[in-house]
C-alpha cells in the first residue's frame, strides 16, 4: 500500500467502488480504496439487485437515471458483465391517491427525462399475465399502474466488479482486508489514517462505509445520522406456473411492486424473490456493527412478513404453489428522511460522505458521479441539497435516528403526500411558545427537527391534516389566515430561523466577498444577499443587517443551520481569528413576524420607537425595547409581502412578547398564521424560496434577482461565472404563472411546463393557491422566449395539462405599496 494518496475511499461496497471509479474517470488517478473485508462484504453482496428509476425527489431521480444509463454502458466499457435484466418495473395502483402519487411523480420524471408509461388494468394483465387484476373484495382491484420499461434488476456484486475494473484501469488502487482504525488530521490539513496494514496520508477522505457509517463518523468526530434497519426478502423455489409461462415463450416479467401492500416481487431462477417493507422491522447497530457480524445475516422473521406474503399470494396465485427456499435478512442503511448522505461532512475540511444508502444499487452510480464532480470541480453538477449531509443538524440523537429510520422503513411504500408530516421522533425541538400555539389549534409540521405550525384549526375544527395531492381539509382555514395577514394583522412564529452574528474589523469585507449583493455599510440597513457557487448558482440566501460598527446579523432558512453554518465556518480566512468573529446564535433568539395593514398600530402600542416611514423605512432595522423586552432587533422585512416587522428577540422574552402582541392586537383582530398560509402569501409576491426556487441549478440572473447582484462592487464568489453568463445569454428566466381551470389540484412544484405546441420549455419549482388573489399560482423557470408577461403556456398537474398565463412578477401588489405603507 502506498503511503500517500490524493483520496482515500473507505469502504468497498458498490457505493465506495463507484466513487473510486468516478474519481479516476475525472482524472484523479492517485486514489486508493480501503476495505476492511472483501469488496461487497457489507450490504452489497446480499442486495436483491433492484434498481428502480422511481423516486419522488428531483435530485435522487437524476442520480438514479444516471446510474441506469451507466450500468447499461459498463459491460462494453469494462468487459465485465453486470447481469442487468432490463425487465421493466411495474408499480400497481389500487386507489386514486396512489394514482395521484404516480402522476405527481410523472411530472418530475418528465422534467428530468425519465421514460415511463401510465397504463390501465388490461395493459397490466398483458405485461404480467400471472397477476390477478383483483375482485375488489379479497384482492384490491388494480385501477392503473406506473410502468418504467428501462430498469429492472442487476447483480450487485458483478456491478461492483465492473466498477472496480473501470477504476483500476485508470490507475486507482484497491486494498482488501485493510481496515481504517484511527484517524487524525495533520497540521497541514491532510488526513492521516491508521489501518491494520499500515499508515496512509490523504488530501481527501470519502467515507462510504454503509452500515458502519456511524462508527466511521466517530473516528472523525462527527455524528452521522445513519443507522441500519433490518430488511428481509424471501427466495422461493421454482414456480411451475412461471416455468410454464417462460417455456411458453413469455419474456421475463417486470419487477412488480404492489405499493398499496408494500412489497416487491421479481423473478429469480424460475422462482421468485419477494421483498416486503413491513411494520416492526427494528433498527440495528445503533452503537456500531459488532466485530462478529462480518458478512453475516440475521435470523429470518417470517411472521413479520406474513400479511405481505398473503397479499402477494392473492395478487400472484402462482406464489402459493412454490416453497420457500430461504429468507435473507440483512441490515440496510437508513437515514431519517430515507435519502442518502452525499457530499461534504461538516466541521472538517476535505472529509466527504457517501453513505446512508437504502437504495444503494440505483444510487451508487449517480452518487459517485456527483461526489466526484464536487471533489474535483469544487461543486456538483446538479443541485444536491436533498442529499447533502448538512441537511441534518446536531439534533440527530441516537434515539431520534432510530425512531425516524424505523418509521421511514415501514413507510417506504406509503403514499408520499406532498403535505405529509410523519409522527415519530416528535416533538423534538420546539419554540418556547409551542404549548400556547398547540392550545390555539396549531397543526404542526416538522423541519430540521423543529415543530412549526402549518395551520391553525379554528374552534370546532379538528386540528388534524387530511393529506392529499389536492386541496384538503385545511384549504379554507389557510385562506382565512392569508386574508388575516392581507387585511388585518397576523403573527408567524419563525423562531427556527438560522441566525449568525459576524463581527470584527474584517467582518464587512469578508461577508462582501461571499455574496453577490453589497453588504450594508450603514448601520440599520438590511440587504438580501446570495452566496453563489463558483458556477454562479445560488447556494445560500442571507438577510444581512448591519447592527452596529463592525457588527452584522445574518439570518437564513431554519433548515440551513448546518448547511450555512458549516459553509461560513469553512470560508473564514485561516488567519482571521483576530479580525472576524462568527457566532451561531440560532437558539438564543426567537423570531415573530408581525405583518398586515394593522401591524404598525399593534407594534406602536408596545414600543416608543417611531414606526413611521421616515423614521423606520422598509429594509431597515433598529434595536428597540418592545413591551418589557430589551434588545429586540426590529426589522422591517418579511416573506409575506405586507406591511410588517420581524421581531428578533432574546429567547427569554418569547412568552412575554407573544402575550403582549396578542393583547395589543386584539382590537385589530390579530390572529395566528401558519407555514401553509405563508406559502400562499409568498407565492402571490413571487418571493423565491431558498432550496426550492433558489438552488445551485440557477444563477441570480436566471432567478430574476438582478437587483441583488452588484457586478461592479469588486470580486465575489461566482462573479466570473455570472459575467460569462451575461455574455453568452441567460438560459432560463424566472416566471410567475396563473394556472387556469384548476378544480382541486393546485401546482405544488416540480411540474413540467410546455409551450402551446407541447414542447417542454421549463419547470415549475413551487406552486400554491393564492388565497388573497383567488388564483392558482406557480413559479418556476422557462426558456427566455417564453418569459414575457401574457405568454400562454401549459402546465402538467397530476397528469392533466392546464392552461397557464405568465403574470407580472409579484402579482399581488406589484408596486409594493403595502410593504411601504
Ligand atoms: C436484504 C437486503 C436487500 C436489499 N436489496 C436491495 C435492492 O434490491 N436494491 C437496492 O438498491 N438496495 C438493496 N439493498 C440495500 C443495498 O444493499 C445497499 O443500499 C447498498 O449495498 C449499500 O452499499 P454501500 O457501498 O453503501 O455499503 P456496503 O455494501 O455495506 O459497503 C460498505 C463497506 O465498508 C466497509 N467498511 C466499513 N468500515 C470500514 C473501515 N473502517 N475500513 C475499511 N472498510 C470499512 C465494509 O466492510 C463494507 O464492505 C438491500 C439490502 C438488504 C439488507
Amino acid at each position: 500500500m502506498k503511503t500517500h494518496a490524493r483520496v482515500v475511499v473507505i469502504g468497498g461496497g458498490v457505493v465506495g467502488v463507484s466513487t473510486l471509479y468516478h474519481l479516476a474517470k475525472k482524472g484523479w488517478s492517485d486514489v486508493v480504496l480501503l476495505e476492511r473485508s472483501e469488496l461487497t462484504a457489507g450490504s452489497t453482496w446480499h442486495a436483491a439487485g433492484l434498481l428502480p428509476l422511481f423516486n419522488m425527489s428531483y435530485t435522487v431521480g437524476q442520480l438514479h437515471k444516471y446510474s441506469v444509463d451507466l450500468y447499461k454502458r459498463l459491460p462494453a466499457e469494462t468487459g465485465q458483465d453486470v447481469s442487468f435484466h432490463v425487465t421493466g418495473n411495474l408499480r400497481l395502483a389500487t386507489c386514486r391517491d396512489r394514482m395521484d402519487e404516480y402522476q405527481k411523480y410523472c411530472g418530475t420524471a418528465n422534467t428530468i427525462g425519465v421514460p415511463f408509461q401510465i397504463i390501465g388494468p388490461q395493459e397490466v394483465r398483458d405485461l404480467w399475465p400471472l397477476a390477478e387484476i383483483g375482485d375488489g373484495v379479497e384482492t384490491p382491484k388494480i385501477i392503473g399502474a406506473l410502468y418504467h420499461p428501462d430498469d429492472g434488476h442487476i447483480a450487485p456484486a458483478d456491478l461492483t466488479m465492473a466498477l472496480r475494473k473501470g477504476a483500476r484501469s485508470r490507475g486507482a488502487e484497491i486494498h482488501e482486508h485493510t481496515e481504517v482504525i484511527a484517524v487524525r488530521q495533520t497540521a497541514s490539513g491532510e488526513w492521516h489514517l491508521t489501518t491494520n496494514k499500515g499508515e496512509i496520508t490523504a488530501e481527501h477522505v470519502v467515507c462510504a462505509t454503509g452500515n458502519y457509517a456511524r462508527q466511521t463518523g466517530r473516528l472523525f468526530g462527527i455524528n452521522v445520522p445513519s443507522i441500519p434497519v433490518e430488511h428481509q426478502y424471501i427466495v422461493y423455489d421454482e414456480s411451475p406456473e412461471l416455468k410454464a409461462y417462460r417455456q411458453g415463450g413469455g419474456r421475463e416479467l417486470a419487477v412488480l411492486r404492489e405499493s398499496d401492500k408494500s412489497y416487491y416481487l421479481r423473478e429469480e431462477r424460475m422462482g421468485w424473490i419477494l421483498g416486503p417493507y413491513e411494520a416492526g422491522a427494528p433498527a440495528r447497530f445503533a452503537d456500531g456493527v459488532p466485530e462478529w457480524f462480518g458478512k453475516s445475516l440475521f435470523e429470518g422473521d417470517l411472521d413479520r412478513l406474513l400479511p405481505h406474503v398473503e397479499a402477494a399470494m392473492r395478487r400472484v396465485p402462482a406464489l402459493a404453489t412454490c416453497g420457500i427456499k430461504d429468507i435473507v435478512n440483512g441490515p440496510i442503511a437508513y437515514t431519517p428522511d430515507g435519502s442518502p448522505l452525499v457530499g461534504p461532512a461538516w466541521g472538517a475540511r476535505n472529509l466527504w460522505l457517501n453513505a446512508g444508502h437504502s437504495f444503494g444499487i440505483p444510487a451508487a452510480g449517480g452518487s459517485g458521479w456527483q461526489l466526484a464532480e464536487w471533489m474535483v470541480e469544487g461543486e456538483p453538477g446538479i443541485d444536491m441539497a436533498a442529499v447533502d449531509p448538512r441537511r441534518y443538524g446536531p439534533y440527530t440523537s441516537k434515539r431520534y435516528v432510530v425512531q425516524k429510520n424505523e418509521e421511514t422503513y415501514r413507510n417506504v411504500f406509503v403514499i408520499h403526500y406532498p403535505d405529509e408530516e410523519r409522527a415519530d421522533g416528535r416533538p423534538a425541538k420546539t419554540s418556547p411558545i409551542y404549548d400556547k400555539l398547540a392550545r390555539m389549534g396549531a397543526v404542526f409540521g416538522q423541519r430540521y427537527g423543529w415543530e412549526r405550525p402549518n395551520w391553525f384549526a379554528p374552534p370546532g375544527v379538528e386540528p388534524k391534516d387530511r393529506w392529499s395531492f389536492r386541496r384538503s381539509n385545511y384549504f379554507e382555514h389557510v385562506g382565512t389566515e392569508v386574508r388575516r395577514m392581507r387585511e388585518d394583522v397576523g403573527i408567524i412564529d419563525l423562531s427556527p430561523f438560522t441566525k449568525h452574528e459576524v463581527s470584527g474589523p474584517g467582518a464587512e469585507a469578508w461577508l462582501d466577498g461571499l455574496v453577490a449583493n453589497k453588504v450594508p455599510t450603514k448601520i440599520g440597513r438590511i440587504a438580501l444577499c446570495h452566496a453563489l457557487t463558483p458556477r454562479g448558482g445560488i447556494r445560500s440566501e442571507f438577510t444581512i443587517t448591519k447592527l452596529g460598527e463592525q457588527r452584522y446579523y445574518v439570518v437564513s432558512a431554519g433548515a440551513a443551520e448546518r448547511y450555512d453554518g458549516d459553509y461560513l465556518q469553512k470560508m473564514l480566512p485561516p488567519d482571521s481569528a483576530a479580525t472576524i468573529t462568527l457566532r451561531n446564535i440560532t437558539t438564543s433568539r426567537g423570531c415573530f413576524v408581525l405583518a398586515g395593514p394593522r401591524s404598525r398600530e399593534v407594534l406602536a402600542a408596545l414600543t416608543d420607537t417611531p414606526l413611521d416611514n421616515a423614521a423606520f423605512p422598509w429594509l431597515t432595522g433598529q434595536i428597540a425595547e418592545v413591551g418589557l423586552a430589551t434588545d429586540v432587533y426590529l426589522m422591517r422585512v418579511n416573506f409575506v409581502g405586507s406591511l410588517g416587522w420581524e421581531l428578533h428577540f432574546p429567547i427569554e422574552y418569547a412568552h412575554h412578547l407573544f402575550d403582549a402582541l396578542l393583547r395589543a392586537g386584539a382590537p385589530h383582530r390579530i390572529g395566528m398564521v401558519g407555514m401553509r398560509a405563508m406559502e400562499s402569501l409568498r407565492m402571490e409576491k413571487s418571493y423565491r424560496m431558498w432550496g426550492t426556487d433558489l438552488t445551485p441549478d440557477y444563477t441570480p440572473f436566471e432567478a430574476g434577482l438582478d437587483r441583488f447582484v452588484r457586478m461592479n462592487k469588486g470580486d465575489f464568489i461566482g462573479r466570473a461565472a455570472l459575467e460569462k453568463q451575461l455574455a453568452a445569454g441567460v438560459p432560463h428566466r424566472f416566471i410567475t404563472l396563473e394556472v387556469h381551470g384548476v378544480v382541486d389540484a393546485d401546482p405544488l412544484g416540480n411540474e413540467p411546463l410546455y409551450d402551446a405546441g407541447g414542447r417542454l420549455i421549463g419547470r415549475a419549482t413551487s406552486g400554491y393557491f393564492g388565497h388573497a388573489l383567488g388564483k392558482s399560482l406557480a413559479i418556476g423557470y422557462v426558456a427566455p422566449a417564453f418569459a414575457a408577461v401574457g405568454t400562454q403556456l401549459e402546465i402538467e398537474i397530476l397528469g392533466e395539462r392546464k392552461r397557464a398565463t405568465v403574470l407580472v412578477d409579484s402579482p399581488y401588489d406589484p408596486e409594493n405599496k403595502d410593504l411601504r405603507a
